[in-house]
């Protein structure tokens, strides 16, 4: 028998931690939340001395202890945790079953603490009954799954750890539901588990009624988070909870999260940013970046293959994204937690923040080297759209992304899936190879903008998606038959377009309407194309606002 074990330790569900919002905050918050007890579990895991070696991801005992100003803002720690402990099987089981207890009874305080800010005037019995409530919600909500798997001296790491990634993915799919009953409102945030009330509901009480027994509890809110006089729409005027939300346990805890940390760590947290202060205009970017093919990067035979990948994506997460995001494009990082990026960015540094990202996770130095490539979703939305949906709209494009192939150049995934949706509610949604013919996608965007900017008239995009828009009726006509005809056109559109006092060359010419076409060659649809071509325009109009 070995007492070498491999151990896989994950916290969740990562989707629902963050994905159910209406503010910024909550996404914050829910990721933050999700990073800080993967911290409380390694600091556990560190407890058990020389037993335990981190490998992924690979963050020190002293680095835990003493968080830097930036790691004290954004989350950034993945939600799982491979580790090689030293010890009995008994030892083992015996340490993992006391950190994910560990691991719950964090979580749980938080939320109990939370119902204590929002609500300080309760009696003991009226908090023991919200807790009860609480307790169950957290209980069915959190998942905290761990295996622990034999790793004998002569086996390679890769083989042992592969195995344990089986059992741990068998064991997730085997989870039980436990479902809660419910009878009163559901939460305004999630729409899932019920808003905390005290009053009983009966069988045959209406809407109405139900309504107003949830609504006597959260009238108790402490001042603090009451809304105050102003406009309503404003949520940077609002209060933390306005008055029509009722929310359930979890989502509670989200909202008051803020508070909770500030005590924690004795530093003050500041409200994460509204859309409303991401840039000046009247819109806004949202960045999701993830790694693509990471099972190949972390597939070392040896454990210290696979801890240089755990470093380098260490200091991606923690040094490079967030100046890229935040200090060279003046945006909000959400989290980055080793391949993983999301961010609020004022519209006209949106490309160059997901330019600068790309090059820099291919980068020797600054992320895991030659070779990586990362997929991108952008959307560009209107300040008042619902967040929820502009941020699922993300996830979605990412994923449109990672699926990008082009048969004629074999590139595959290291994709920009691109959007805008426009206040009428129209959208134009592109996907682009990061790489054109030799040079960034991005690049190429931005030189056309300049373009547009300067020497030639928008009117050459709309009179070219007049008359090639009508030639792509069907879904089975994925591009135009005839590409010479389109070369042509567009050399002809162009030509006329040209604004006066612009002496433009034969070359200039040639140049511009084969680098149009190098757009056209690279994404998968006609309608890419001409979608493309409309958010040009719109990236044209600086800092986004509606004309
Ligand atoms: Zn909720």
């Amino acid at each position: 028998m070995t007492n070498r074990y491999i151990v896989l330790f994950t916290v969740g569900p990562v989707q629902s931690f963050i994905a159910s919002a209406r503010k910024t905050e909550d996404f914050w918050s829910g990721s933050y939340i999700l990073s800080h007890l993967v911290r409380e579990a390694m600091k556990r895991f560190y407890q058990y001395g020389a037993g335990c070696e981190m490998i992924y991801p690979l963050v020190g005992k002293e680095e835990l202890r003493t968080l830097s100003l930036r790691e004290l803002r954004v989350a950034s720690l993945p939600n799982r945790l491979t580790a090689v402990m030293e010890g009995t099987e008994t030892d083992v089981c015996g340490w993992l079953r006391e950190t994910e207890q560990d691991v719950r009874n964090v979580f749980l305080d938080f939320c109990f603490q939370a119902v204590s800010r929002m609500f300080p005037h309760l009696s003991d019995d009226e908090r023991q009954q919200l807790e009860t409530m609480v307790e169950q919600q957290v209980q069915s909500f959190l998942e905290v799954y761990w295996v622990a798997e034999p790793y004998e001296p002569s086996a390679s790491f890769r083989t042992v750890r592969e195995r344990a990634e089986r059992r741990l993915g068998a064991l997730k799919n085997e989870k039980h539901y436990a479902s809660v009953p419910q009878q009163g409102l559901v939460c305004s945030v999630c729409k899932e588990r019920e808003a905390l009330r005290l009053e009983e509901i009966d069988d045959f009480d209406r809407y109405g009624e139900i309504k107003r027994k949830t609504a006597n509890l959260w009238k108790r809110r402490a001042g603090k988070f009451q809304g105050r006089d102003g406009d309503g729409e404003d949520e940077r005027r609002v209060g933390r909870v306005k008055d029509n939300e009722f929310l359930c346990g979890i989502c509670l805890g989200k909202r008051v999260a803020r508070d909770y940390f500030t005590d924690l760590f004795g530093a003050s947290f500041r409200p994460f940013p509204s859309v409303l202060d991401i840039g000046s205009g009247d819109y806004y970017a949202v960045l999701m970046m993830d790694g693509d093919n990471m099972g190949r990067w972390f597939s070392g035979e040896q454990k210290e293959e696979y801890s240089r990948t755990s470093q380098k994506l260490a200091r991606f997460s923690k040094e490079v994204v967030p100046r890229i995001v935040e200090q060279q494009c003046h945006g909000e990082l959400v989290y980055a937690g080793g391949d993983d990026v999301l961010a609020f960015l004022p519209v006209d540094e949106a490309l160059k923040a997901a330019e600068l990202l790309r090059l820099a996770f291919s980068d020797e130095q600054q992320g895991l080297g030659e070779g990586a490539t990362a997929s991108f979703g952008l959307v560009i939305a209107h300040k008042k759209a619902p967040l929820q949906h502009v941020l699922n709209e993300a996830r979605a494009l990412e994923q449109k992304a990672k699926q990008y192939r082009n048969e004629q150049t074999n590139q595959q995934k290291d994709a920009l899936a691109l959007a805008v949706h426009t206040r009428s509610g129209e959208i134009a949604e592109a996907i682009l190879p990061w790489m054109i013919k030799g040079k960034m996608a991005s690049s190429r965007l931005e030189q056309f903008v300049a373009l547009l900017k300067t020497s030639i008239s928008p009117n050459f995009i709309f009179h070219f998606t007049q008359a090639f828009a009508p030639l792509l009726h069907e879904k089975d006509c994925p591009k135009w038959e005839n590409r010479d005809m389109l070369a042509v056109e567009l050399r002809r559109l162009l030509k006329r377009s040209v604004k006066e006092g612009n002496q433009w060359k034969e070359r200039d010419l040639r140049s511009h309407t084969d680098a149009l076409m190098a757009l056209y060659d690279a994404v998968p649809r006609g309608y890419d194309f001409l979608h493309l071509l409309k958010m040009l325009t719109f990236f044209r109009r600086s800092e986004g606002s509606d004309v």
